[in-house]
């Protein structure tokens, strides 16, 4: 019997571990789910991400004793404790093999690599295969240099995409006769009403990515960036946990675009799925960025630290119509529009002038779908500290992206219901008296004086 331990890769098709575990030996295995609250903690993974991963092991207990896997889950309170409380496992269950798929941040790769020392020492066969990625195996220039720009990364990544027969080798064809998991975690009522639009089964997930590739891939790359319209996929807590492969996500783009006898690899929206892989990537190559550091080291800006501002930012009350929408969106629901994300990063960073770990943790903390690589390449290309970021100096005008990609104020109104009755022009910048009657709060900052500030001290930094 081999054994397979999940961790970040929650699902049981398209699973190259779980798949080769099948059919190594015996062609039996058993799946193994171990907590590390105290860790998830230490990573700031927010209590409503918790909750999902949770909810998610307990339908893969139940998945996976419909096709005859046992399921168990143990715990421990930190990856420092894993070798040990695995070695255990092991001697105790006679396990001689144990399956899983890389991970790419320093402490996950830490932990693996403590792992697999202790567990050969004790003559157990550690197989640690792929990352979870679309293209697993290092994207390297011509120079066998890491990519540090997304555009010629990506470019090169196209040419790497495996032969798509390849993915089918991860189906599991194996039946064997079902068998009841005990369920792992007990799950938390109060959660319900905000984790209700997240399904948890196999099925229900596949469903909205076949929905969203049926009804809306064509229009993504006019859409994405207007939040009023729902037009993305909202996959990423299920792309986070693994819960969806990416090469799942590939196949049925290969399938939608082949009925139209169309390119798949043109697809727009592939190259998003693209940057999930890059982010990952950067955590191997540079894996300075995984201990807080920037990843542009020559860039050595002192960041302000007023936690009046920071306080006001959390909670949706700038002052700024459109910050306030897409913060307040955060605490309510844990999730967020990807053009509002780098709205409101810009504006924690170049206008309130706040470290961008700062924001970083606040959005793990919150995030359904908080990711460490995602979250932190994403801080870090608004804070200009970044692989790939943007321009220091090029800093978005929250009125003009709003009147930009919320024109109508549609947005701005799910979440500012107190700015309802403005008409579409003012409620991107109410005037004094308006906010005064929609008791809506004055900017807490300049826009103009505080951009002009960050470009100065951005580039005294560099001299
Ligand atoms: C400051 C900031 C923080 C972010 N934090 C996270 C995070 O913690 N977790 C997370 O998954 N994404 C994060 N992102 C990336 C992006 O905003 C979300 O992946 C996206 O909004 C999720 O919505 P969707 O599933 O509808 O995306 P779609 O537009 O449908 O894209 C499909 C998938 O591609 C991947 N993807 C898309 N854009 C990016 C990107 N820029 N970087 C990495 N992967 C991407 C995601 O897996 C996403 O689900 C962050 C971006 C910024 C600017």
């Amino acid at each position: 019997m081999n054994l397979v331990w999940l961790r970040r890769d929650l699902r049981i098709q398209d699973h190259p571990a779980l798949a080769k575990a099948l059919e190594d030996n015996t062609c039996k295995a058993q799946i193994l789910y171990i907590a590390t609250e105290k860790q998830w903690k230490k990573h700031n993974e927010s209590d409503i991400s918790i909750e999902f991963r949770k909810r998610r092991v307990n339908q893969l207990a139940i998945e996976s004793g419909s096709i005859g896997i046992k399921f168990e889950k143990t715990s421990c309170e930190t990856f420092k404790n894993i070798p040990e409380l695995l070695l255990n496992y092991c001697m105790k269950n006679k396990f001689r093999n144990v399956y899983f798929l890389k991970e790419t941040p320093f402490d996950e790769t830490q932990r693996d690599e403590d792992v697999i020392s202790t567990l050969t020492q004790h003559s157990i066969e550690v197989h640690a295969l792929d990352y979870d990625l679309i293209v697993s195996q290092p994207v390297l220039s011509q120079n066998y240099q890491p990519y540090k720009v997304f555009t010629p990364y990506y470019k090169k990544w196209l040419t790497m995409i495996e032969n798509p027969k390849q993915w089918l080798k991860y189906k599991i064809r194996k039946s064997l006769k079902p068998i009841t998991n005990a369920i792992p975690f007990e799950t938390d009522v109060k959660f319900d009403s905000k984790l209700s639009n997240w399904q948890i089964s196999s099925y229900e997930i596949h469903q909205k990515l076949e929905n969203f590739c049926n009804n809306k891939i064509e229009n993504y790359q006019q859409d994405r960036d207007y939040p009023a319209l729902n037009s993305t996929s909202m996959l990423s807590p299920y792309l986070s946990f693994g819960m969806l492969g990416p090469r799942q996500c590939l196949n049925i783009i290969k399938k939608t675009y082949d009925k139209k006898n169309k390119d798949w690899k043109q697809d727009f929206w592939l190259r998003e799925l693209s940057w999930r892989d890059f982010y990952r990537q950067i955590m191997i190559h540079f894996p300075h960025v995984s201990k807080n550091k920037n990843f542009n080291r020559t860039i050595n800006v002192h960041w302000d630290y007023r936690p009046d501002l920071i306080e006001k930012w959390q909670n949706g009350e700038t002052g700024f119509p459109i910050i306030d929408a897409a913060m307040r969106q955060l605490k309510e629901t844990g999730w967020m529009h990807n053009r509002l994300r780098m709205i409101v990063a810009v504006f924690f960073t170049k206008i309130l002038f706040q470290d961008w770990r700062v924001g970083e943790k606040w959005f793990m903390e919150n995030l359904v779908d908080g990711e460490f690589a995602a979250n932190n390449g994403g801080w870090q290309w608004s804070a200009s500290t970044g692989c790939d970021a943007v321009p220091y100096f090029r800093i978005f005008n929250p009125y003009l992206q709003s009147q930009k990609f919320d024109s109508e104020g549609t947005y701005i109104r799910r979440y500012v219901p107190e700015l309802m009755n403005l008409s579409n022009k003012e409620i991107h910048n109410p005037t004094k008296s308006s906010r005064k009657i929609c008791h809506y709060p004055e900017e807490i900052v300049d826009y103009k004086s505080a951009k002009n500030r960050t470009i100065h001290l951005f580039k005294q930094s560099a001299t």
